[in-house]
């Protein structure tokens, strides 16, 4: 009789912690500051899509999305003017996609992130079955380069000069090594507004996301991006938040309800010119 009572009260016990472990974490989780780092993993995103959905379309609940991802790895890491990358960070999956470039040789800017190169591979193979084009232009930007370019532009332009326009080293997404400067060959391979009326830039534009890459810099975003319209700036996110970005027409800093804050430079062009440095010193080189 002991026994069976002990039995019945093992089995008890088991299924009330059972109960216990499947029901309680989703109160832990939204009391844990990590919480939104679910936005990361692909699997679970679509959960988080009416949450995203909320606040995207909410402005009075501000509270609700503060967190903004900041995480250097990570696929939805947004990088801005306000919001840098480490010094020290540099990508540990960083490869050479193979697609046709602008530029003959090796160099860092024909590297991306493993996900992002098997990704541009496709989108770039794709455009390729229309009969179009799409050339790598400028990838990775390791800090060093960043931090080379800023202190050539002081000693072109003088430290003053080079603060009101030149990006400060470990802004530039470009470091992220998740991002790619595309063009095409009937523009000279360009970077600049005409890449978007080239049927590359339509293509780019309309199919990018079912890729996993996002137009980073819209043209109706200026103001909330700091950039001026960049048809030919591609970062990769992923497909799931790509395509919602895409269908909802938000950019990353809207996603994440960022806003710039007074002491940010609102300058547009200076941001374009900031992305663009490298192919112009690029042409100069050569
Ligand atoms: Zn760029």
């Amino acid at each position: 009789m002991k026994k069976s009572i002990l039995a019945v009260a093992s089995i008890l016990i088991i299924c009330f912690v059972t109960y216990s472990f499947f029901t309680t974490p989703k109160t832990q989780a939204s009391n844990s500051p990590y919480e939104n780092e679910y936005y990361y993993n692909e699997d679970q995103l679509g959960d988080n899509y009416s949450m995203i959905d909320a606040s995207g379309s909410n402005t009075t609940n501000e509270k609700t999305t503060t967190y903004i991802d900041t995480k250097p790895s990570s696929l939805t890491v947004l990088v801005n003017k306000e919001y840098g990358l480490p010094s020290d960070y540099i990508p540990q999956d960083l490869e050479i996609p193979v697609i046709t470039f602008s530029f003959p040789g090796y160099s860092e800017k024909k590297l991306m992130r493993k996900d992002a190169c098997e990704a541009l591979v496709r989108l770039v193979n794709a455009a390729k079955d229309e009969g179009l084009d799409i050339y790598g232009v400028s990838g990775y930007r390791s800090y060093d380069r960043q931090l080379s370019i800023y202190t050539k532009n002081i000693q072109k332009n003088g430290v003053e000069q080079t603060n009101l326009y030149s990006a400060k080293a470990g802004h530039s997404e470009h470091q992220s090594g998740l991002a790619m400067d595309v063009s095409t060959q009937s523009i000279h391979n360009r970077l600049d507004e005409t890449f978007a009326a080239t049927p590359e830039g339509k293509f780019i534009a309309n199919h990018a996301y079912e890729y996993g890459f996002i137009l980073r810099y819209p043209k109706d975003k200026s103001e909330i991006t700091g950039y001026a319209y960049e048809p030919w700036h591609i970062r990769y996110v992923g497909t799931q938040l790509a395509s919602y970005l895409y269908e909802n027409n938000l950019c990353l800093e809207e996603y994440y309800n960022y806003s710039p804050s007074d002491t940010v430079s609102n300058d547009t062009a200076y941001g374009t010119a900031i992305d663009v440095e490298e192919h112009v010193d690029y042409n100069e080189e050569n």
